[in-house]
């Protein structure tokens, strides 16, 4: 292999290295604004859930959004870049998504059943989204970075399982018919 060719071979790959940080920096901004923007949406289904079970769940995962989006800002300092957001197209649908379900459902077992979907749907995107800011910082050498948003990784998908397990088994349809 000629020295020229093999000086190519490396600039390519750090040019990849560098817009994969891009990418990886435009998902922090993105997941940044999603949860800034759940976390305005929670008081309302929190207001509308009827089984305390899942004003629990829903209370509980309130508590965890402001725990994440505070580790986002830590995870920001690390990566040297500012914290602020990008507008996901992807969470303002989904919290659009649940406030259309409160808006055209009897409040009750059904509209209950509505949050929990709807709930159900953000807590996949917010799964799908840490594990795959987990694997880009392991990619990109912030393995400390990969543990702090491995630990909101976790609390998603518990928070998915509370919505099935607790809250949906809870719900009476008998009462309303
Ligand atoms: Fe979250
Ligand atoms: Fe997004």
């Amino acid at each position: 292999m000629s020295t020229e060719t093999k000086i190519k071979e490396v600039k390519t790959s750090s040019d990849a290295a560098e817009s994969l940080r891009g990418l990886y920096v435009h998902s922090l901004k993105d997941i940044y604004w999603a949860e800034q923007s759940l976390s305005k949406s929670l008081p309302a289904m929190i207001e509308n859930a009827t089984t305390e079970s899942l004003k629990k769940s829903l209370k509980d995962q309130d508590r965890e959004t402001d725990e994440q989006i505070s580790r986002l800002e830590k995870v920001f300092n690390i990566v040297g870049e500012k914290a602020e957001g990008e507008k996901c197209e992807a969470m303002d649908g989904l919290v659009k998504e649940a406030k259309h379900i409160m808006e055209t459902t009897e409040k009750g077992s059904v509209r209950d059943a509505g949050i929990i979907a709807a709930s159900q749907k953000i807590k996949h995107y917010e799964i799908a989204t840490y594990g795959i800011l987990c694997s880009f910082s392991k990619t990109l050498g912030y393995d400390d970075v990969a543990e702090i948003l491995h630990e909101s990784l976790r609390e998603e998908k518990a928070a998915d399982q509370s919505l099935t397990d607790n809250a949906y088994n809870d719900i009476n349809f008998e009462a309303t018919e």
